[in-house]
């Protein structure tokens, strides 16, 4: 059944086209790394769907309504209480985005030495969980690590392997447990009710505080109500708040979810870490009442909060990313199965299988995607991955992928068929893509500043 836009278009942003040739040009100016294409020289942009949402004519209206005072802003108490509403803790800290949090927390619950525990890593969090002193520990379920297992939460925790840490560390060596909702790194895969309810248990019963990225929880709580067994008839709105019922505290980037440009928070039950949050925050973000953000922001993310849940909304954003993905299937493209919540994810292993994973063929994809048809996306492999900090080998994920990110309410179906056509006929021709060699190399999360060169 066709699932149409649940909105209407009011005002729009003309697209440049663009030639082959200032394509080519334009990606060697890039060090064939998509980070670093100009917005000008890109004709559809699913590089990321952070920050790159259509904000609705409420939103617009509400950015109006921004109060800028330095200190106890309206704003503030609006998105507050939209925070209290949808998620239900009590007490929030806005920050500047997903990372701004990402780091308070951080600092607030990690010892030198100690361990954190995520369903796969994610780039920013887990280098925040690094400088503060801490080490990751993937507890994520086997086939998340597999792109052809058509398990329907492949976000889920091994309880294993949680528990196996737990009696090899000790439950005072661990931080906290940090669950994360549709699980990027793993495709956009979501965890599951039971799945969380029954972390929340093992983490409480040894003592553990259980920490939530909600960055995308509302894409996984609409999985949850197509998939899991009992939640067929509940709203959106209150799926999500069952699933933050089980954790202590979020930290959230609104750049995806929340239907914004900018801005994040952090978001807790407990007093003392609202405190340590209040403190932390006035050093590297601003007041506790605005975090990085101006008053405008504030009201344009407690608008979005409560558009995010809206069933009609959130059940076309998934059709929507469901529909390039089945494209792609048809064709016979190799992408992660089941089709993700934010984003089809190109199986670069597979489709270019005559490529070593040292020759970076999820960022060659990525460049010869663009080249192709000017669609801007990103690799999310070994690049990504970056280096051991210990060892300073490079990690070599078992998914090498390409992401075509779509943002919510910013493309139609015609767009996402031009991306279609053009991987399909990619990957008719797929012999002919070559590695690629890594020029420059920063020293921290290279893949947003690395440069390359075609072999
Ligand atoms: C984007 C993202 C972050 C980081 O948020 P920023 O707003 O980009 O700083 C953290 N976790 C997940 C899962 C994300 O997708």
């Amino acid at each position: 059944m066709t699932v149409a836009e649940p909105y209407r278009i009011k005002s729009v942003e003309p697209l440049r086209m663009s030639t082959r040739a200032e394509r080519e040009a334009a990606i060697d100016r890039a060090g064939w790394n998509t980070f670093l294409l100009d917005s000008d020289d890109v004709y559809i942009d699913l590089l990321t769907d952070s920050g790159t949402n259509a904000m609705s004519d409420r939103q617009w209206s509400a950015l109006m309504l921004g109060d800028e005072a330095y200190a106890g802003a309206r704003s503030f108490y609006r998105m507050r209480d939209a925070v209290r509403e949808t998620y239900g803790f009590e007490h929030m800290v806005p920050t500047h985005q997903g990372r701004g949090a990402e780091h308070l927390i951080s600092k607030i619950l990690i010892k030198e030495g100690q361990y954190v525990p995520g369903n796969m890593y994610f780039t920013t969090t887990r280098v925040h969980q690094e400088l503060a002193g801490g080490t990751f520990v993937d507890i994520i379920i086997d086939e998340a690590h597999d792109s052809r297992a058509q398990h329907p939460f492949k976000g889920n925790v091994d309880l294993g392997k949680l528990e196996a840490l737990i009696g090899q560390v000790g439950a005072a060596n661990i931080a906290y447990v940090n669950i994360a909702t549709t699980v990027n790194m793993a495709g956009g895969q979501p965890v599951s009710m039971a799945n969380l309810r029954a972390t929340s248990e093992l983490c409480h019963r040894n003592g553990i505080l259980l920490w939530c990225d909600a960055t995308r929880a509302v894409e996984n709580a609409y999985f949850i109500r197509q998939r899991e067994e009992g939640y067929a008839d509940t709203p959106v709105r209150a799926i999500l708040r069952e699933m933050m019922s089980h954790v202590d505290g979020v930290t959230m980037s609104a750049k995806k979810d929340a239907l914004v440009n900018i801005g994040g928070f952090l978001a807790m039950r407990d007093e003392s870490i609202l405190q340590r949050a209040r403190e932390l925050v006035v050093v590297y973000e601003g007041m506790p009442t605005y975090g990085g953000l101006a008053g405008r922001d504030m009201d344009a993310i407690a608008q979005g909060l409560r558009e995010m849940v809206d069933d009609d909304y959130i059940a076309h954003r998934i059709y929507q990313v469901r529909y390039l993905g089945e494209r792609l299937l048809d064709a016979g493209v190799p992408i992660v199965e089941p089709i993700g919540g934010h984003a089809v994810f190109l199986d670069a292993r597979r489709f270019l299988a005559h490529l070593d994973q040292e020759l970076f063929p999820a960022q060659a994809l990525a460049g010869h995607l663009y080249v192709d048809s000017g669609v801007r996306s990103m690799e999310r492999g070994i690049v990504s991955a970056g280096r051991d900090p210990h060892t300073g080998a490079n990690r070599k994920p078992a998914l090498e992928l390409v992401r075509l990110t779509i943002p919510r309410r910013v493309y139609t179906d015609r767009h996402l068929d031009v991306v279609a056509e053009s991987v399909i006929g990619l990957h008719q021709h797929r012999e002919d893509i070559r590695g690629l060699r890594m020029v420059y190399e920063p020293p921290t999360l290279r893949f947003f500043t690395a440069r390359f060169e075609p072999l």
